[in-house]
């Protein structure tokens, strides 16, 4: 038995009186990818972004790899200081559905400024890792481009590849395809995909139950700041146990769920 490489226990949230995450316990094993559905407004945004400390927690704890933090002050938990800020965050690598890029800088220079400045890595090995990446992503030939002259496919797959230039332990994406295009979806489903494919754990917030489905080794349902139901996709997608699980993939299926 391998420990997990996540472990999340009791973790809390509120934003004011507003309890966004009541106490949330998930672990993930290594390779692991896990679907995190949900209604909107269930607080999986703010798990993820409580999981890079974007977002603080109130409560619990959160280990990630061989890093724990734990939050005792309720509303008054603090950051940790700067090298022990950097050293949890860099265990994760994360993919808005916006992409965030830097439009002033090529799309070889995004993926290096990471490596660059924050791990302070020589220009030319940061540059062949870069260029190693973006082949990956199906983007060797647009290297010398900038943000605003590709499609938003093509901008996601960029930011995914300068997620990857940190090597983090593990992949988050939140609604990565949401933002785009049908047309241009699945190719950065395929990068997904083949990232799983390749041993990489991954936390997905996605409204792409197809997907889901083939990609995930486990599905967490949130609703309302509790995970409602946890289980394989066989089970928490095609045999769910809980009404409310079932009745958001009713939106998804029409009446056949
Ligand atoms: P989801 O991603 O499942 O749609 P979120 O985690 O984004 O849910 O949000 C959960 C709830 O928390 C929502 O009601 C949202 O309005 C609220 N919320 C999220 N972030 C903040 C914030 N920074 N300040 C106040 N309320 C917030
Ligand atoms: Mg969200």
């Amino acid at each position: 038995m391998t420990s997990p490489i996540i472990s999340i226990n009791n973790l809390k949230k509120s934003f004011g009186q507003l309890s966004v995450l009541k106490d949330v316990s998930l672990e993930v094993n290594k390779a692991e990818v896990v679907a995190l559905l949900g209604p909107s407004g269930s607080g999986k945004s703010t798990l993820l972004r409580c999981l890079n400390l974007l977002t603080v927690p109130d409560g619990g704890s959160i280990q990630i790899n061989d890093n724990t933090m734990t939050f005792t002050n309720g509303k008054h938990s603090k950051l940790p200081k700067d090298k022990a800020l950097a050293q949890f965050r860099a265990n994760t690598g994360m993919v808005f559905q916006q992409f965030n890029l830097f439009p002033h800088m090529s799309v070889l220079r995004n993926v290096m400024e990471g490596p660059v400045t924050v791990k302070k890595m020589p220009k030319a090995q940061a540059e062949a890792l870069a260029l190693k990446l973006l082949g990956k992503v199906g983007l060797a030939d647009r290297a010398d481009y900038y943000p605003d002259m590709l499609s938003g496919g093509q901008k996601q797959r960029v930011a995914i590849a300068r997620a990857l230039a940190m090597e983090p332990a593990v992949m988050l994406f939140d609604e990565a395809t949401s933002a785009l295009d049908p047309e241009l979806v699945g190719e950065v489903l395929g990068v997904m995909k083949s990232l799983a494919s390749e041993g990489m754990t991954m936390i997905l917030v996605t409204h792409e139950i197809a997907f889901a489905r083939e990609v995930a080794d486990k599905v967490v349902f949130m609703r309302d700041g509790v995970v409602v139901e946890a289980g394989p996709p066989s089970i928490v997608i095609d045999n769910p146990k809980c009404d409310a699980t079932r009745s958001f993939l009713s939106h998804f299926y029409g009446n056949n769920a």
